[in-house]
């Protein structure tokens, strides 16, 4: 079984995203501002946020976290975002979410410039994804799918399944798949026999927030395994993949931690220098 090794692709993604920054810088004299806005003191985000500003420093693009109060006015929000879409030297524009109860999400997604949207959660982008044009695609999905094509570089006409619809994860997911000439199944809560779809796939992702869902007898033989659940128990932080049953069958399979996490905030540093490029176009 291949372990595949999130920590490990993800450096070296930085690596080359660092090099491209340099040339970058040599090229035109400035690099790629990503500015993420933090409402609230939630513990996860905190930790989020801390790590995409360490690494967005460490691949040398000019970063800045603002950050709110729990009760900030969702109007100070909104201009704030329209001052940064003015803002030349801000190529990516980062809401980091969940949003206090009194936030409209939506409105603050819809305000972000599509261009520097580095979420891919514009309904441009959305649109864009679909229609198969040039966007910003989700950082989760983005950073599966990279892990994805390492390990098997053509995809044309394998049987590829998604566990979960969100627009964050199963959505874009499937499109990035399909783009690859992936047969894709988008299953979800209401999905009559979820372990039998599981069992025609080549490729599965799981994107759920059950511990441990899916077993080793959901798993094709020589199917690779995506896990994208992130879930707290009593043994610790688990996916939503049976990690030990599962790699006896599988091919290739993601740990958690250590999976699509990592690749996630490495795609936000591609997306932004994505949209850096962009703007220069
Ligand atoms: P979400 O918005 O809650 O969506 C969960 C999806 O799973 C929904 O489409 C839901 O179906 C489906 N589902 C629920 N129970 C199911 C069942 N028994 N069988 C089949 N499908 C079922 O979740 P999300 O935001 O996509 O996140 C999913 C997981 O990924 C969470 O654990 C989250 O913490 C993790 N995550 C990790 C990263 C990372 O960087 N590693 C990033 C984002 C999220 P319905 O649509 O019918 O309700």
């Amino acid at each position: 079984m291949i372990l595949i090794d999130g920590k490990k692709i993800a450096a070296e993604l930085r690596e080359e995203l660092k090099q491209e920054v340099s040339e970058l810088k040599a090229k035109y004299n400035k690099v790629p501002g990503l500015t993420v806005i933090l409402i609230g003191d939630m513990a996860p985000s905190q930790i989020y946020v801390r790590n995409k500003e360490k690494f967005a420093n460490e691949v040398g693009l000019k970063s800045e976290v603002i950050r709110y109060p729990e009760t900030i006015e969702e109007k100070a929000v909104l201009d704030k975002i329209e001052e940064l879409n003015k803002d030349e030297s801000i190529s990516g524009i980062l809401v980091q979410l969940p949003l206090p109860n009194h936030i409209d999400k939506q409105k603050v997604i819809e305000t972000i410039l599509p261009g520097k949207d580095v979420d891919g959660f514009h309904p441009m982008n959305v649109g864009n994804l679909s229609s198969g044009y040039e966007s910003s695609v989700p950082c989760t999905p983005l950073g599966c799918y990279l892990m994805i094509k390492k390990i098997e570089p053509n995809l044309s006409g394998k049987k590829a399944v998604m566990i979960g619809r969100s627009n964050l994860n199963g959505k874009p997911m499937a499109q990035l798949l399909l783009k690859e000439n992936c047969t894709v199944t988008i299953t979800h809560s209401r999905t009559k026999d979820l372990k039998a779809e599981c069992l025609e796939a080549d490729i599965i992702v799981a994107a759920v927030g059950i511990p441990e869902l899916v077993k080793a007898d959901w798993v094709k033989k020589d199917a690779i395994v995506i896990d994208v659940g992130i879930n707290k128990t009593d043994k610790g932080i688990v996916g939503d993949v049976a990690f030990d049953e599962v790699s006896k069958v599988a091919k290739a399979l993601t740990p958690v931690p250590g999976g699509v996490g990592p690749m996630t905030i490495a795609c936000l540093l591609k997306n932004t220098i994505e949209c850096f490029k962009r703007s220069l176009k």
